[in-house]
């Protein structure tokens, strides 16, 4: 139990200093539960000031739910490009669809009927329900966690099953029910921009005089994790199949990552490998297609790598020049390499678009390639 008098002077201590120190965000003080959640989604897993432009791009394009619910799949994911997790857009875009034509294109208006939208987890469901109306749920995002676990020196592992709970029920004893909106933003405020994970700015800190990590010196060795995550790494082989104008494209389907993005059909190995021609054979075999009398000699043209949260993706651009393209099969498409910068591609991919269009000057020419022609 935490005493009365502290529960008051941390509301009015954080309330205080944020009245005092604003922190510009273009969705602060909406009242619109739809850009409220366009916002909180997109600035899930991404920082602030990598988020804002998106939040810009999305409301001038889809300005309410509906207009959102109109796009298409591949419209959204276009515009999500770039800021990765695409889970997210998914489930905006799907979430947009079933608000506009099962509720009527209204939000639920209470925490337990939002938690009931897919995508929408207790984060999210207590910004919008605080922000757009007020009510009182706290939110609790890692810098809260933060705050918390320093203000009361609590070592609870905040990645377990009882340490969220724990948190979580510390957030809302914390919580100002009379001013659940501006206490749930300064909070996060404070964690974004005093409690920071590497060196807290304490001297600056509205909560300093009550601060039990202050008072014991430990601040920057909490909070506490339990989990180390476990990263697998893999290797991707893209084979970029082309007659030197257009190359073969597929949607990527679902149960793997970045699922409904465009992306260059490719083998997965578990080493690095050096032998082009090898993964084409194991490419042809996968597909059942023939293989060519004469078989082309991929180019390794760019190597690049993306860390993801549970992989690492170590991702291989091999040119495969060839004047007989294969056929395409599902989900594959031939597209000119002009064009491909209009499907919506993995960020690794990008990387390698822009690569392709600074150097296509010097390019293999395929006078040495062979020819698919089974
Ligand atoms: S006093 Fe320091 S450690 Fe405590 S909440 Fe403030 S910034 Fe964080």
């Amino acid at each position: 139990m935490l005493p009365h008098a502290l529960i008051i002077r941390f509301r009015q201590q954080l309330l205080q200093w944020h009245a005092s120190c604003p922190r510009p965000m273009p969705w602060k003080g909406l009242r619109d539960p739809y850009l409220i959640w366009l916002a909180e989604v997109i600035l899930q897993q991404t920082r602030v000031t990598q988020g804002w432009p998106w939040f810009e791009r999305f409301r001038k394009r889809f300005p309410t739910v509906q207009h959102l619910a109109a796009a298409t799949e591949d419209e959204v994911l276009k515009l999500w490009e770039g800021l990765g997790y695409y889970t997210r857009a998914r489930n905006l875009w799907r979430t947009a669809r079933y608000v506009v034509e099962q509720l009527d294109g209204q939000f639920p208006r209470n925490y337990e009927g939002l938690l009931k939208l897919k995508g929408i987890g207790p984060y999210t469901a207590a910004a919008i329900a605080s922000f757009a109306w007020r009510l009182p749920h706290a939110v609790v995002d890692g810098n809260v966690l933060r705050v918390l676990a320093r203000f009361l020196a609590d070592d609870t592992p905040i990645d377990s099953g009882p340490g969220k709970r724990h948190f979580t029920q510390l957030a809302q004893t914390l919580l100002d029910p009379q001013y659940p909106d501006s206490f749930n933003q300064a909070i996060m405020d404070l964690g974004a921009t005093v409690c920071t994970p590497h060196n807290p700015q304490c001297h600056k800190c509205p909560l300093h005089s009550d601060c039990r990590a202050t008072r014991q010196g430990i601040a920057p060795l909490l909070p506490v994790k339990r989990r180390k995550t476990k990263v697998r790494t893999r290797h991707l082989h893209y084979l970029i199949w082309t007659d030197g104008q257009h190359t073969l494209l597929q949607r990527r389907p679902s149960g793997d990552i970045w699922a409904a993005l465009y992306d260059f059909p490719f083998v997965e190995t578990s080493h690095p490998t050096t032998s082009g021609q090898q993964l084409l054979r194991q490419w042809l075999h996968a597909h059942q297609l023939a293989e060519p009398r004469s078989l082309p000699h991929p180019t390794l043209l760019w190597q690049g790598r993306q860390r993801l949260t549970h992989q690492l993706i170590c991702g291989y651009y091999w040119w495969v020049l060839t004047h007989q393209l294969p056929p395409t099969l599902h989900n594959w498409q031939y597209v000119t390499i002009e064009n491909l910068c209009k499907f919506a591609l993995p960020k690794l991919t990008g990387n390698f678009y822009t690569y392709l269009l600074n150097f296509k000057d010097s390019l293999p020419t395929g006078k040495s390639n062979g020819i698919y022609n089974p």
